[in-house]
């Protein structure tokens, strides 16, 4: 018996085909309506429902690219089950270089959200019955917020043996945060709802970075294949391996000034090791940031100006610490020569 059309925003999609929609999402001051713009790809064998989307926040677009060279890849042409992508959700935010939406509410922080509330809940409501509803797993794309850079990481709630543990390890960023979920957010929503979802955390907002994007779209890959919706590699390429942090903490400016940082991203790192110095614009004052822990920085500031108090390196504290170093080396090598595009 042939596979049934999928159904998702009003339009029917035939298995074995490809659609573009538009779904209405409001309208601007002048009348014009608003969408978010979508693709399925359905595919004819039967299999998971796979929810990729990217800008939640609307100033981070590498995600966008993700899903684009993801919806370009050669290998959804023999996909068993559904791909939902979604470059941007955000649409508002997009437009104006913003994380937020025009009311200055977090997208991310107003699910479940209701058709009667403030225009972020209205938007996460729409988005969660017309989209996020039809799907079995998501993965949600992120990069840091603006003027700070995250070295590619999973944030998940695990359970071990679970479902949303298979996908992380598939992924195969060189670490996962055993995240707690915060509450509004699209991940909780999904969790909560019973549907294995996957935070990709890399780069930075308003930025496109190739050590970003390449990763992403082979993590997604990864777990499709995972998951079954896709066939194996011919030459199949070994999973990176990842290490699970058990924690993390950021180390901050001691005072306002401007920041030399001494350390890199994914650099390891030694509690009360010097990060950085501050100082103010004469040198007369000066302070250091070290660090908090023994631990890898998977995210810093990359703007020199720090207000005292402000977060500038974030710190991923793990059991295992050499292995996590050696995860983020074979990473690193895993994407020499530096990536270019996978069109
Ligand atoms: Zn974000």
């Amino acid at each position: 018996m042939a596979r049934a059309p999928f159904e998702i925003a009003g339009t029917r999609i035939s298995p074995g085909s490809r659609t573009q929609i538009d779904v209405p999402v409001a309208r601007l001051y002048t009348h014009a309506p608003l969408y978010i713009p979508i693709e399925v790809v359905h595919g004819r064998q039967p299999g998971p429902v796979m929810l990729v989307c990217g800008g939640i926040h609307g100033d981070e677009i590498n995600g966008v690219e993700i899903v684009r060279r993801l919806l370009r890849s050669k290998q959804l042409q023999g996909l068993r089950g559904t791909l939902i992508a979604v470059p941007i959700v955000n649409v508002f935010g997009f437009v104006q270089h913003s994380r937020y939406l025009p009311d200055r509410r977090d997208l991310n922080r107003c699910f479940p959200g209701s058709e009667s509330g403030s225009l972020g809940g209205r938007m996460a409501a729409l988005f969660r019955e017309q989209i996020v509803d039809h799907a079995t797993h998501v993965i949600d794309l992120h990069t840091g917020a603006i003027h700070r850079t995250n070295l590619p990481q999973i944030r998940a709630q695990l359970t071990p043996g679970g479902e949303t543990e298979r996908m992380a390890d598939a992924f195969g960023a060189p670490v996962i945060l055993n995240a707690e979920l915060r509450e509004g957010s699209l991940r909780h929503y999904a969790q909560n709802r019973g549907i294995p979802v996957l935070t990709y955390e890399a780069g930075e907002a308003l930025r496109f970075d190739q050590w970003a994007i390449t990763p992403g779209v082979r993590g997604v890959l990864r777990v499709m294949r995972r998951l079954g919706m896709l066939a194996g590699e011919k030459r199949r390429r070994l999973v990176p391996a990842a290490e699970v942090a058990n924690g993390s903490s950021w180390a901050r400016a001691p005072i306002d000034g401007i920041l030399r940082p001494q350390v890199r991203l994914g650099a390891r790192v030694a509690k009360d090791e010097l990060l950085g110095r501050v100082a103010d614009p004469f040198g007369n004052a000066e302070g250091e940031v070290r660090s908090v822990a023994d631990g890898i920085v998977i995210g810093m500031s990359r703007l020199p100006l720090a207000n005292e108090g402000e977060a500038l390196f974030h710190i991923a504290r793990f059991d295992a610490i050499e292995e996590a170093e050696s995860a983020i080396e074979d990473f690193h090598s895993s994407l020499e020569p530096p990536p270019d595009a996978l069109y």
